[in-house]
């Protein structure tokens, strides 16, 4: 075994984090306190928008978008294959459709071209998602939605704190979806948030979190409350927020340590042929969740053997993403069939997501660099 294991990404947590969250244990509120709204706010500043609603996972925050968005029975919704499985679930926790865009093959983000393809009468919103950090066409997606009356719901679970022409990730969309997973950039250990610059959905949002239930209702006795939709319990915990604030405070000093080494990477990896590494995207500030790099079709069928020969050398790639319509319960529910999405397919049998996170010391990005470069000599034999 190596001596070390260097995940392709993990959280850093230090003292400040500890203390927040043990003084949040110590006080009155472990849920439904004061630290639940500080975060909302401050993550809404960070960002730039009005209102945030947080969820206590990225998944349940779609869920409850796609609730705002009024998504329901027929509905389509179009999203890109090359994501987590969530982007598409909260379509049919709502009793809607995904429908799924292949893939620019250069960016890996969805396809403006296919995505204007699919849109039918049916089509009533567009998730796009930011993959690896780099934020999505943006522009060319609202333009789309307004010319068909769609809702945009950007699933930025990659890409908090990252630009599309000078604008930050938040403000770019109708409802823009955080995930403070522990991989993420900052985390709250599960946790995510809607931004959004809506009264109606924000509205939507807060009562969708705890049951459907309000108490703002003028004229009646203090104790009484309402249900007034189906909503779940999907409250994040007050010390889980205080967490997200104090990770907040450190998010732009991560984001640095990640686009430093993507371009260490980039320089290391420039002249290697039998990898390409990953696209810089005009008028895009990338806040690099994933490092992905492509192995050249020569290489294609030993991906296997390079993941595992990495593995074993202490590199802990992994692989973003198998391509949702392929996964066995989109296949049955949906007759998609490999085939369907060509680019997609084609990405993910080449791609492998390198380790990068604001744990790695200058040695391990120097050792990941070496590793990489001795397993893709070996492998393609020179
Ligand atoms: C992490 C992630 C989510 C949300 O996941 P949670 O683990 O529920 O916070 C959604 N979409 C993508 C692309 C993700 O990577």
């Amino acid at each position: 075994m190596p001596k070390k294991f260097i995940p392709y990404s993990t959280q850093l947590i230090d003292s400040d984090d500890i203390k927040a969250v043990v003084a949040t244990l110590k006080s009155d509120f472990l849920t439904q306190g004061p630290k639940v709204n500080e975060f909302e706010r401050k993550i809404a500043e960070y960002c730039g928008t009005k209102y945030a609603v947080a969820f206590n996972s990225g998944t349940s925050a779609l869920h409850g978008a796609c609730f705002a968005a009024g998504i329901s029975n027929g509905d389509e919704v179009i999203t890109s294959p090359i994501t987590f499985v969530a982007s598409s679930n909260c379509v049919l926790y709502c009793g809607g459709k995904p429908v799924f865009a292949d893939i620019d093959p250069e960016t890996a983000l969805i396809s403006i071209k296919n995505l204007k393809d699919k849109i039918t009468p049916k089509t009533k919103a567009i998730i796009p998602v930011d993959y690896s950090g780099h934020p999505c066409d943006m522009d060319e997606i609202n333009k789309i939605a307004k010319e068909n009356n769609l809702i945009v719901i950007e699933d930025a679970a990659h890409s908090i704190g990252a630009l599309y022409k000078g604008k930050k990730v938040g403000t770019l969309a109708d409802m823009t979806m955080l995930s403070f997973h522990a991989v993420k950039q900052i985390t709250t250990g599960e946790g995510g948030i809607i931004l959004t610059d809506n009264k109606a959905y924000f509205d939507k949002l807060v009562k969708f979190r705890t049951h459907g239930i309000t108490r703002e209702i003028k004229d009646v006795d203090p104790w009484y409350y309402e249900m007034q939709t189906l909503g779940f319990n999907y409250r994040i915990t007050d010390f889980q927020c205080a967490l997200g604030i104090t990770q907040l405070k450190k998010l732009d000093k991560f984001i640095k340590i990640r686009r430093k080494i993507a371009f260490v990477y980039n320089k290391a990896f420039a002249n290697i042929k039998e990898i390409t590494c990953p696209p810089e995207i005009k008028n895009v500030i990338s806040s690099y969740h994933l490092y992905p790099i492509r192995l050249h079709e020569s290489l294609v069928d030993k991906k296997r053997q390079i993941f595992d020969e990495l593995r074993s050398l202490g590199v802990g790639v992994n692989v973003h993403y198998i391509p949702v319509p392929l996964q066995p319960y989109y296949q049955e529910m949906f007759g998609y069939q490999k085939g369907d999405f060509p680019a997609a397919e084609a990405f993910y049998e080449s791609e492998i997501s390198l380790p990068i996170h604001q744990k790695m010391t200058n040695a391990d990005i120097q050792y990941v660099i070496r590793s990489v470069k001795s397993v893709i000599k070996a492998q393609s034999g020179r």
